[in-house]
């Protein structure tokens, strides 16, 4: 059945528009996403689409679904997203970010401080970047204020402020917008 026909309209545009925009439908951001494409309502796409990637639907929802005209290219788009994404966390979660050493930091003192911000990292934020419930993920907006807090002990102070501002300023977790950017822009106009 496709979209406008459930809602019984030639004009099936604004019914599902309508439908879908009062906050009390409970249709899931996949059926909002592909009307988004379907109907052609562009500020509902990525709102949706980085929900679809970011929280934790499943694919045994989708026989819920069965009954609307989902398409696959739109299914197929959002599975592979999110099997980027989780690549790319896993990498970030795994590979802190590069940090430099303060003058003040004495040479024979810098590797240690490096393995106490390597330990921090994967210890405090990459196990929340991989956390399995994603209720309990770091998200990017979040990213900030949990770097700002880190604590490593062991780690020369001034090295670790040093290191907290090139992570802020650095592209670590712009990730999921690059990946939903390049993502979107792979869809074909229908
Ligand atoms: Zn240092």
């Amino acid at each position: 059945m496709k979209l406008s026909t459930r809602w019984g309209s030639e004009d099936g545009r604004e019914r599902a528009i309508y439908y879908l925009e009062d906050a009390k439908t409970k249709f899931p951001d996949l059926l909002k996403f592909h009307a988004s494409i379907k109907y052609n309502v562009p500020q509902w796409t990525r709102p949706a689409f980085d929900i679809l990637v970011s929280n934790d639907w499943k694919l045994g929802d989708l026989p819920l679904l069965s009954s609307y005209d989902l398409s696959l290219e739109v299914i197929d788009l959002v599975v592979k997203t999110r099997d980027i994404v989780s690549r790319e966390q896993r990498r970030l979660a795994t590979l802190p970010p590069p940090i430099g050493h303060h003058s003040g930091c004495p040479q024979h003192k810098r590797e240690k401080c490096e393995a106490a911000w390597i330990a921090a990292w994967i210890l405090v934020i990459g196990r929340q970047v991989v956390h399995v419930d994603a209720l309990f993920q770091l998200q990017p907006y979040q990213a900030a204020a949990a770097i700002k807090s880190l604590v490593v002990p062991g780690m020369s102070e001034r090295c670790l402020e040093l290191a907290i501002a090139r992570t802020l300023e650095g592209d670590a977790f712009d990730y999921l917008d690059k990946v939903c950017t390049a993502a979107l822009a792979r869809l074909s106009p229908s």
